[in-house]
């Protein structure tokens, strides 16, 4: 008798931790590269397409937790220029019962217009002739803008926060799948995606941003988006916008071997913080 409560004693005593060493561990991480596929080849630069540098930098990513964290199991979402729908995405990551969901983008700017004035034109208005210029529109496709930014779930839509970040991110466009609000299973999704899993995104966002900064990297820090890349996703996870095609320097940064090296390095030392920060 004696032993038996004993017993029942020490699982009480004992289950709480068993439970929470196990939510602790970091033991599956899903390395999701944007975009694919002549479906859906992301945004695009001067010379290449976002679907290749996320797959470069996933597999060298994958690579790098795989040698490195020998505890780690690392799934990806696709390893060729394939297109996984987000469904199928975000069911790899659920169906492995995944710790962490890393998405890879490469960021990109709108198209902006120039009037160039190449002549003119006569045509007549009640009897007169009027003389009328002509413009010719010149697109542009570059931007001086750089660096690095990770992107969180927004939970509130309407959230005063969530606002601010919405004005200031006019440059999102790539990936601005965003949730529908008024439709009833976002709120079902978004009351799966609990505000633990919110902060421990952020933690992980912000232990990213720091590795880029520390690499010399514009640091544009932590946004919050209701994207749906990251709602479907029963664990915490962070959209990593890796720098701006759009930017002849950045394109070609992201394009060198180095350049992919050293960004695959600042997301994993990145994760390596974060696992050491939950698993203490
Ligand atoms: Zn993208």
């Amino acid at each position: 008798m004696m032993r038996s409560i004993l017993v029942i004693v020490f699982v009480l005593l004992i289950s709480p931790l068993l439970l929470a060493a196990k939510g602790k561990k970091i033991s599956k991480i899903v390395v999701d590269a944007g975009h694919g596929g002549t479906r859906d080849p992301g945004a695009h630069g001067s010379f290449s397409y976002e679907k290749d540098i996320t797959l470069a930098v996933s597999l060298k990513l994958g690579k790098i937790v795989s040698d490195s964290m020998k505890d780690v199991e690392v799934l990806f979402t696709r390893t060729t220029d394939v297109y996984p729908s987000l469904t199928e995405r975000h069911e790899i990551a659920n169906k492995a019962n995944a710790d962490l969901f890393l998405s890879i983008h490469v960021n990109s700017t709108p198209f902006t217009y120039t009037k160039v004035l190449q002549g003119y034109k006569t045509v007549k208005k009640k009897r007169k002739t009027v003389k009328q210029p002509i413009y010719r529109k010149i697109q542009h496709h570059v931007t001086t803008r750089k660096g690095v930014e990770t992107y969180v779930l927004a939970l509130h839509r309407d959230s005063q926060k969530q606002k601010s970040i919405e004005e200031n991110s006019e440059n999102f466009t790539e990936d601005a799948a965003l949730l529908n609000v008024n439709d009833p299973q976002t709120s079902i999704i978004l009351a799966q995606y609990s505000q633990a899993f919110l902060s421990k995104s952020v933690n992980l966002g912000t232990r990213i941003q720091e590795q880029f900064g520390a690499q010399g990297r514009p640091d544009l820090g932590v946004k919050q988006l209701p994207l749906e890349v990251l709602a479907g996703s029963a664990m915490p996870g962070v959209l990593v916008e890796m720098g701006f095609i759009t930017n002849p320097d950045e394109e070609e940064y992201l394009n060198s071997a180095r350049g992919q090296e050293e960004v695959a390095m600042a997301i994993y030392k990145g994760i390596k913080a974060y696992k050491a920060d939950v698993e203490k």
